[in-house]
């Protein structure tokens, strides 16, 4: 059976010599060596300055949202996984969708605007894909009316943006490492924000509030990474260089092998060091979808729907349409894509999608 991922795992004793430190310390979470070794190996890797781990990647969402202090409408992207909605909800606040790009997937920049009011707190976007917003807009229509700006960064490890990481872009940024994405943790994810004070601020949110045992500097709650999930992430760490060559030759061979087909595909903002993360093929009806999904699966391939329904579909939000996103949605099918996906699995599942348009 092919799956639309596969999760990376490194060898096995890799794994058990780094977690024989955290059992010799018996320091297993809290912060421990592990964590502070991987958040400095990340800030290094990532070029960036300021990351906090966290035990998942929709906790800092809610921990941004919380840290700015919004409160009212966050202006957001309807082409997301659910978590990014959630937290604007999960902490009170309304999310106001704004339609896609059609072709980069990303919230439609040019759109924003007009759907700013007196309310309007903040932007809240998702670079879909690895694939970056147009943030040098996003960033200048946010300081000309006074908001944050959120990146849901949750598919960009290792992306840059005209020569930079993608992450130094906006307020916040926040990333998720479970399983399923490129660089994983298990579960687990981080927060990067530009401001140090911002970044010192979401720190104590992470942690309770604590500044050291008896000292409590705001409201906070639970977001810490164990030491068992940073073992994971230093074991995967070494790796991602082989990751990236090994997704990016999948891609390249599928590419070569479907661009005669009537598909469309995601296109890549110039500018940016994409990496490889997911495979979207956009069909031409959800009945051709399907029937494609229908006859992999038939193969033993399952591919995913990301990102289905379009999220102001969703029966938590208030009705808004939103034409270009609930289209896109039904259409959108990303292919398996990991590291070690063979040359042969790829031309079966392309010769399925052929047979079958
Ligand atoms: C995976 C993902 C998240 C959530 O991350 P978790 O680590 O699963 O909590 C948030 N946003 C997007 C776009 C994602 O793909």
């Amino acid at each position: 059976m092919i799956h639309v991922t596969k999760t990376f795992l490194p060898p096995q004793k890799e794994y058990q010599e780094i977690l024989k430190r955290a059992w010799e310390s018996s320091w297993i979470t809290n912060r421990g060596v592990l964590v502070k070794e991987l958040e400095a190996k990340l800030k290094q890797k990532l070029g960036i300055e300021n990351l906090t781990l966290t035990t998942n990647g929709t906790i800092p969402i809610q921990i941004a949202i919380k840290g700015l202090k919004l409160k009212g409408e966050i202006i957001t992207t309807p082409f997301s996984y659910v978590a990014t909605t959630s937290s604007i909800v999960w902490e009170g606040c309304e999310p106001i969708f704004v339609d896609i790009d059609p072709d980069y997937l990303t919230i439609d920049e040019q759109k924003i605007e007009e759907a700013i009011t007196s309310n309007t707190c903040a932007i809240l976007a998702t670079h879909v894909f690895g694939n970056p917003c147009n943030v040098d807009f996003i960033n200048k229509i946010a300081q000309k009316h006074n908001l944050k700006v959120i990146y849901d960064a949750a598919h960009c490890f290792g992306v840059e943006y005209n020569g930079q990481s993608i992450l130094n872009y906006g307020d916040v940024s926040t990333l998720s490492f479970h399983a399923t994405k490129i660089f994983h943790t298990g579960e687990g994810g981080a927060f990067v924000a530009k401001s140090s004070k911002l970044h010192t601020d979401l720190y104590y949110h992470h942690n309770f509030g604590h500044n050291g045992p008896d000292i409590f500097m705001g409201i906070g709650i639970n977001a810490k990474m164990s030491e068992l999930q940073a073992a994971m992430g230093l074991a995967v760490l070494p790796y991602s260089e082989e990751i990236f060559e090994s997704r990016k030759s999948v891609v390249n061979y599928y590419d070569l092998l479907l661009n005669h087909l009537e598909v469309n595909f995601l296109k890549i903002r110039e500018g940016t060091k994409w990496n490889y993360c997911y495979y979207p093929l956009i069909f031409k009806n959800e009945k051709q979808l399907l029937k494609v999904k229908d006859a992999l699966a038939q193969n033993g391939v399952f591919p995913r729907r990301y990102f289905y329904p379009s999220l102001n579909t969703l029966d938590y939000v208030k009705v808004q349409e939103m034409p270009i996103s609930e289209s896109i949605s039904k259409r959108i099918l990303c292919l398996p894509l990991y590291f070690g996906l063979e040359r042969n699995e790829i031309e079966t599942i392309v010769k399925v999608i052929e047979n079958n348009l």
